[in-house]
């Protein structure tokens, strides 16, 4: 008997080991939900770093989601007025974020939150758009297209896309010179303004290196963006303590589905 009852759990035990490696056991978790994509499209042979393409079919669900369940999708200054303002942040906020500035967002994402009617925000690194990806050693992750100045005017000029600073040429901030660091950081916003004819108040570190060093998360704070992004998986509390730390992000994985995606907007994550 005792033998036969046993018997009986271990299927629903290995299927509840299983699904605890995803978060739906715990507690939904408040705060402000930053999405965070790089590549939109199939990763090139040789890639190291798959999981950072998220393919267009995968990216149009999840935006359908957002949409199918009411969210909104906050563009910086949306996010800045917010701030501004003092207001509660409202349950049904998102904002979708892109790291680098690749071509594929151009031509992979845009044309799926225009059709969706959904809105984005990339941090652009200034000395490579119209470029390739030249931080990465092409050995580990070949070299794509970047974003070239009118493709990227051209998504702001529709009112879907608007952009923050991800440096002049993305270095490990930490390893610079202060001096070569404050300069990455504030260079790359007057340049960036120069160029777009708008205010940048939007910064994300550089494999969020910079992102918990007082001394580099200061020259952020003092170039003048109002928020600074880190490279830490979660949801950060609102109101937003600005002195406090940087904003953290959802990290969306090539290979996560809309269950996860579900699970990162409540919980913070979707797996351990
Ligand atoms: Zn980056």
């Amino acid at each position: 008997m005792t033998l036969s009852i046993s018997a009986a759990a271990i299927p629903v035990l290995i299927v509840f080991a299983l699904s605890a490696r995803w978060t739906w056991w715990r507690a939904s978790k408040p705060g402000l939900k930053v999405l965070c994509y790089h590549k939109i499209g199939a990763p090139p042979p040789g890639s190291k770093l798959k999981e950072l393409w998220v393919s267009p079919e995968k990216f149009r669900a999840q935006v359908k989601y957002l949409m199918a369940k009411g969210f909104s999708t906050l563009l910086f200054s949306d996010l800045k007025k917010l701030h501004a303002s003092g207001a509660p942040l409202p349950e049904k906020a998102v904002l979708i974020t892109f790291d680098d500035g690749y071509e594929n967002n151009y031509l992979h994402a845009w044309p799926i939150l225009k059709e969706l009617g959904a809105k984005a925000n990339i941090f652009v690194v200034f000395n490579t758009k119209g470029k390739v990806n030249l931080w990465h050693d092409p050995a580990s992750e070949p070299w794509v297209n970047m974003a070239t100045l009118e493709q990227l005017k051209e998504m702001q000029n529709s009112g879907v896309m608007e952009y923050g600073s991800h440096t002049m040429s993305h270095p490990h901030l930490s390893a610079l010179p202060p001096g070569d660091a404050a300069w990455e950081i504030a260079e790359s916003k007057r340049q960036l303004e120069a160029a777009f004819g708008r205010e940048m108040c939007a910064f994300a570190y550089p494999y969020g290196d910079g992102a918990y060093a007082p001394a580099i998360r200061e020259k952020a704070l003092e170039a003048g963006y109002t928020f600074d992004f880190s490279f830490r998986q979660g949801k950060t509390g609102w109101p937003w303590n600005r002195k406090g730390s940087a904003i953290d992000r959802l990290f969306i994985r090539g290979g996560d589905n809309t269950w996860d995606l579900a699970l990162q907007l409540s919980r913070g994550a979707s797996r351990l």
